[in-house]
Order: structure tokens, then C-alpha cells, then sequence
């Protein structure tokens, strides 16, 4: 019983010494972020065939935008996931929170890391625009397949700036889908 006891306490003992080095080890919270941020964590490993095309969106989106920046983390506030049909797609939860699917097919058309940017696009708060040319994220539908714009316009990203400049207190509860299928509305 003691001799257990005394396991249990040499237990705790390393439990304790190993959490330091392990906190060390955590990810540094990205290189300087504006101090008024919002942070919204996402998961996207349900979506392993397209992780390098989401990084780079995320990259993207942080580096185009100043009051909202993603990070990978649990519990994620976004999750992304990614499967075969059914078009692209982003159910908001709120601003800055939701559910992205990815479409593994419409990703072999147009540009994967076009698509990952444009539903991050949605999650923050940007609707989709039907008649934008390829300079707009946001025109899934209207660009076409060629279309390699892979970062917000000026405009996309001083929206997404506004609607976070108090925090993520907006709630957009629309629902994206189709977000790149000419011709369905
Ligand atoms: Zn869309």
C-alpha cells in the first residue's frame, strides 16, 4: 500500500518536472501579433490531403489581415474537414467559428488554396460575391476554373478587419454552399 502510495507521489513528482519543458516546447503564439487580435483556432485534420493548401490560406489570411488571426489549436473554433462531391462549403457558427468542408473534386479544378482562403473568407464574416472577376476572393461562382487569386482584395480584407475591429461579436449565421459551382445560386 505505501510502496504504492510512494508510486503514485514519484508519479507526481515527474508529471510536475516534465509539464515545464513541455510548456517550452508549445509553438511560440506566431511572430508579433497586433496586440487587439482575435484568435481563432482551427483543426484541420479531417482534411489531410489538402493540409499544405490550408496552411498556406491561413498564412494568407494572416498576413493580409491585422484584428483576426487563425492558429492551428483545441478546442478549435473552426474545423475543417474534406471529402469527394458535393461543393465546397462553410457553415458559420458565429463569426469566426464554423465548419468548413473542403470538396476533393472541385479542388482538382480550381486552385486548392483559392478554395481553403475563400471559405476561411466566409468564417469571417465575407458572403459570397456572384459577380466579382478573379481579383475577388470571394467570387467562386464568377471567376472560373482558371482563376489563381489566392489572397482577399484590398476591400475583402479591410471588411474582415472592420467586422473584427471590436472582436469576434458579430454573429453571421448565414450558411455558404456552392461556394464554386457555376451556375447554382
Ligand atoms: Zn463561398
Amino acid at each position: 500500500m505505501l510502496r504504492r502510495r510512494l508510486a503514485r507521489l514519484a508519479v507526481t513528482a515527474v508529471l510536475a518536472l516534465a509539464a515545464a519543458p513541455l510548456a517550452a516546447a508549445l509553438p511560440a503564439a506566431a511572430s508579433a501579433p497586433h496586440l487587439a487580435a482575435t484568435t481563432v483556432t482551427y483543426d484541420a485534420g479531417q482534411a489531410p490531403e489538402l493540409a499544405d493548401h490550408i496552411t498556406e490560406a491561413v498564412q494568407i489570411w494572416n498576413d493580409s489581415v491585422s484584428n483576426v488571426r487563425l492558429v492551428p489549436g483545441s478546442p478549435a473554433d473552426v474545423t475543417i474537414s474534406e471529402g469527394h462531391g458535393g461543393g465546397s462549403y462553410t457553415i458559420p457558427d458565429g463569426l469566426g467559428a464554423g465548419e468548413i468542408y473542403l470538396d476533393l473534386d472541385q479542388a482538382a479544378q480550381y486552385n486548392p488554396t483559392r478554395i481553403a482562403a475563400h471559405e476561411i473568407g466566409h468564417i469571417y464574416g465575407l458572403p459570397d460575391n456572384y459577380d466579382g472577376d478573379c481579383s475577388i476572393l470571394m467570387s467562386g461562382h464568377s471567376a472560373g476554373y482558371d482563376c489563381q487569386t489566392t489572397h482577399p482584395s484590398a476591400d475583402e480584407a479591410a471588411q474582415v478587419d472592420a467586422n473584427f475591429a471590436g472582436g469576434a461579436t458579430e454573429v453571421r449565421p448565414a450558411a455558404y454552399a456552392g461556394c464554386f459551382s457555376t451556375g447554382r445560386r
